[in-house]
């Protein structure tokens, strides 16, 4: 065994659950086979080391040492998601324990070779000065999906469009209002993200969320511009505040209006009638089915396409105000001018 502390020291970090430990462990062997004056630890499970090592025709090379690094997962548990989650929850502090008590043996760790499903690993190295190696078990397709998930929306776009649902900070529809637009955002199938308040989710129909898991998640608070921005949304279900309606218009969402008094209804009908970029319901409860169709005229027909591209043209319009030379810039120098005069330049 390799014992002195100078020698080049390559540490392997194992995913230690379905076939992911095997190829590193294949790899590992490999390479201490061929480098014998190295030394190389293998931190993976106690549970998956000792399938790996069962599995051995004969002995490990000797400058190679497993490590069994805690996995967090109570005896009995036979529950892939559920042992992965409980792993996750002590990483990458139970890999960081391990380690060091193999560099108190074998020295500082000069290169990093992790499952790349172990995104510390690269952070692991950086903080060593040590070298990082990236091992990617599964085929080449899905990495690239993965390394190139930009481009593929940016150029072939997103298939299902996330519709969000938010009311402000004040509006709260009624307990029947809610269940109705549950029931609705349920049978269209639309893809969701609903900004609700926690005491209203007991409005919710029974089973609701388990039913949409998957395709629809309900928050008590979103980053609304951020979504909003997002490819994945196409419409905006709102009560119509003003912020609201400039935040879509900035991102060229169309919207569906249900405004509930005050400015909103006549937020709510410049939408639909002069700038034609949404649908309103005025001075009526939403139901179910006005969910629906009004979810499927929005996001699949051409009447819905056209709103898109009014709403993408009124974004261009906002945004060309708030550049150098456009008229929110010009209306804001004036207020300055007219504030602080001439002593503020
Ligand atoms: N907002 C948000 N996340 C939420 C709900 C609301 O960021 O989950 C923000 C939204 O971006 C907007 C404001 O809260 O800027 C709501 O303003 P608006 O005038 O639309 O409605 P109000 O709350 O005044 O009725």
């Amino acid at each position: 065994m390799v014992s002195a502390k100078s020698v080049p020291h390559v540490a392997f970090l194992a995913f230690p659950f379905g076939t992911h430990a095997s190829p590193l462990f294949s790899l590992a062997r490999a390479l201490a086979a061929d480098a014998p004056s190295t030394a190389f630890s293998f931190f993976n499970s106690a549970r998956s080391n000792s399938s790996l090592l069962q599995s051995l025709p004969s002995g490990l090379p000797p400058n190679l040492r497993t490590f069994d690094v805690p996995d967090n997962v109570p005896e009995g548990t036979w529950l892939p998601p559920v042992e992965v989650r409980l792993f996750l929850e002590v990483t990458p502090g139970n890999f960081l324990e391990t380690m060091a008590a193999a560099e108190g043996e074998f020295g500082r760790v000069t290169c990093v070779v992790g499952d790349a499903f172990l995104w510390f690993a690269g952070d692991v190295a950086a903080e060593r000065g040590a070298s990082w190696v990236a091992l990617w078990t599964g085929g080449p397709c899905s990495l690239a999906a993965h390394l190139y998930t930009d481009l593929l929306r940016d150029t072939f776009g997103v298939e299902d469009q996330v519709v969000y649902i938010s009311f402000g900070t004040v509006i709260m529809p009624s307990p029947q209002e809610l269940t109705e637009m549950a029931a609705g955002l349920e049978a269209s199938g639309v893809p969701f993200l609903w900004s609700l308040k926690d005491m209203a989710r007991k409005h919710l129909p029974e089973g609701f969320l388990d039913r949409v898991a998957g395709r629809g998640l309900v928050v008590p608070w979103a980053p609304q511009t951020q979504v909003l921005g997002h490819l994945a949304v196409g419409a905006f279900l709102t009560h119509c505040g003003w912020n609201s309606v400039l935040e879509s218009i900035s991102c060229g969402v169309p919207l569906i209006c249900r405004p509930f008094f005050g400015d909103q209804c006549l937020n709510a009908k410049t939408v639909s009638c002069v700038w034609e970029i949404g649908v309103a319901f005025e001075s009526r409860t939403m139901e179910k089915e006005d969910m629906v169709r009004v979810l499927n005229v929005v996001l699949k027909t051409e009447e819905g396409k056209k709103m898109s591209e009014k709403a993408d043209k009124l974004k261009t319009t906002a945004l060309q105000a708030t550049k150098p030379g456009g008229n929110s810039i010009k209306n804001f120098d004036t207020l300055v001018k007219m504030i602080v005069g001439n002593h503020g330049s």
